[in-house]
């Protein structure tokens, strides 16, 4: 077929996938901005660039609070918040002000006063240890790039020639490449740096972009038109393949679209194991698109909204009257199964505009969750309100995130208490712990006092009991959601939660390799992304639970 050694790379993988196609080398980091700019002015010409910075702040900020709103309404409201938070670095007084001093004093261009300060920010932010914080350092390089660009009169993306179809090959990529990607429906990504929680990471996996990082020394070798295959699971990539790799490939891809297809079609029907054990399975969802997937997919109901897209690029919280329209019209295809709505998860480290930075050295340890909302009491009283009226319509239930205590849960269920009788409202939706933190699963036996369910939250479960920051690809080899460790947490929780129901909202639920084990820790209750509904029916169907090893 080619004359050409097959070369196998193997990296890590970011975003799963099979796709095959030509290699295209970028450079989204858009070096060739540097040079355009003088650096040597006259004080006489600093007014009119701070004037130009201004004009061209302005141009992104607008940009930035439409690029949001897009990925809001087309990709997922968690993501469109990547774009506000530029939109609030973009805005922050001191960066601002760094900018106008460095012109002033140093007598530079916009453009230059640009380059050098964001850099500054950029290595600031890359040496902190966290990788929300190094994160950061990709949003000021983002930005820079954006900004420096619209100072120069330029709109073109540096990745604005990537040809239809083929997989791009990069050093690195910031969170708006993966815009370009999607509008050229590149067949997958192939990176020399990016770590698994990285912003643009979180991008691939929402798009279903097949991505892997890691790949040293790929970008040198300029593999510029090879053919390739990428098996994004398993983090390998094969460039040049021979006959027989690329038929296996394909029998690989015609083998998965066969299992995904059968799989749908029993996804309709209920989730029993084979000794006839009923399983819920249900979906987490965060908007309408979401739901009707999930419906369409078998869940049968919706066991996590998230409802964190309701604020997320908004300038002020919503009204009650918003979120009610906003909720109802996310949950409308799930009218009339069970509906579990968890209150605002938001803290410091995924700030909301309104609430502006909430400076904490630890945010992941700091006011995020219920205790956020208990700092802020009429954001908790709003979403009370929304829900007791919204449960008029759905069969509601409320879930309480970030627990850690008791005091959390009675907090909440006094709130909801005294909101319900003053507007005479006598039924109350049932009240959930989630379980997110080793000492929540210590203190069962209490939190079950004061809850009516109580549902796992691996994610961060995981990332607490392990102290391994859920984002941070340094530390991924701690953050191990399936080892024994969280296994004797579900275990201990599930027998000191006695009568209540136990559910798994985690990443966890959706890995058929690990539902038998989670069955046999009592779990009845799953909710998975909508995707996954089908294959996590399918392992439940494998599943025997009275014959334990
Ligand atoms: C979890 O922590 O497992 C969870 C489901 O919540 P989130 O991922 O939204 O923090
Ligand atoms: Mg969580």
């Amino acid at each position: 077929m080619n004359a050409v050694t097959p070369q196998i790379y193997v990296g890590t993988s970011i975003s799963p996938g099979l796709a095959e196609g030509p290699l295209h080398v970028g450079d989204p980091l858009g070096g060739y901005f540097d040079g355009w700019f003088a650096n040597d002015l006259g004080p006489h010409d600093s007014d009119e660039e701070i004037s130009r910075l201004d004009r061209a702040t302005l141009s992104i900020s607008e940009e930035l609070l439409a690029l949001a709103e897009k990925v809001e309404r087309e990709i997922d409201a968690k993501l469109a918040q990547v774009f506000s938070v530029h939109h609030i670095l973009l805005e922050d007084a001191s960066l601002k002000a760094e900018l106008r001093r460095e012109i002033t004093e140093n007598l530079v261009s916009a453009g230059s006063a640009v380059k050098t300060v964001f850099l500054r920010w950029e290595n600031r932010f890359l040496l902190m240890e966290s990788q929300i914080a190094r994160d950061k350092g990709d949003d000021m390089r983002d930005l820079s790039r954006r900004l420096r660009g619209a100072l120069a009169g330029i709109s073109a993306h540096p990745l604005e020639d990537i040809p239809e179809g083929c997989v791009l090959v990069a050093m690195r990529l910031l969170p708006s490449d993966t815009m370009i990607l999607r509008s050229r429906s590149t067949a997958a990504v192939l990176l020399e740096y990016g770590s698994h929680g990285s912003h643009s990471a979180l991008f691939a996996r929402e798009m279903g972009l097949p991505c892997i990082s890691g790949l040293a020394g790929l970008v040198a070798t300029k593999p510029i038109g090879a053919h390739s295959l990428v098996e994004a699971d398993h983090g390998k990539v094969t460039i040049h393949p021979a006959r027989n790799q690329v038929e296996e490939f394909h029998a690989e891809v015609r083998r998965k679209k066969a299992a995904s297809r059968l799989a749908l079609e029993h996804a309709k029907g209920p989730a029993l194991t084979r000794d006839r054990v009923r399983i819920a399975v249900m979906a987490n969802v965060g908007n309408a698109d979401d739901t009707r997937m999930a419906i369409e997919s078998g869940a049968e109901g919706v066991g996590l909204y998230r409802i964190e897209q309701a604020y997320i690029g908004r300038s002020q919280p919503p009204s009650a009257e918003e979120l009610f329209e906003e909720m109802q019209q996310s949950l409308a295809p799930a009218q009339g199964m069970p509906v579990c709505v968890r209150l605002l998860d938001i803290g410091a480290d995924k700030p909301l505009p309104f609430l502006g930075f909430l400076a904490e050295s630890n945010p992941s340890l700091g006011r995020r969750g219920i205790r956020l909302l208990l700092e802020y009491p009429e954001l908790l009283d709003t979403q009370l309100r929304t829900i007791l009226k919204l449960a008029g319509h759905f069969d509601l239930s409320v879930l309480v995130p970030m627990v850690s205590v008791a005091g959390d849960m009675l907090a909440v269920r006094e709130r909801l208490h005294a909101i319900a009788t003053r507007q005479q409202i006598k039924k109350l939706p049932p009240v959930g712990a989630m379980l997110e933190t080793p000492a929540a699963v210590l203190d069962m036996q209490e939190i079950a006092r004061h809850s009516d369910f109580v549902s796992f939250g691996t994610n961060d479960l995981t990332q607490y009991a392990f102290a391994a920051d859920r984002e941070n690809a340094a530390v991924e080899r701690y953050f191990d959601d399936a080892s024994d460790v969280i296994f004797r947490l579900l275990r201990m929780g599930c027998e000191e939660a006695s009568d209540l129901a136990v559910s798994l909202c985690g990443e966890l639920a959706g890995r058929p390799d690990q539902i038998s084990r989670i069955l046999k820790c009592g779990i009845r209750t799953l909710s998975v992304a909508p995707p996954l509904i089908p294959a996590i029916k399918g392992a439940i169907r494998d599943c025997t639970l009275s014959h334990q090893p």
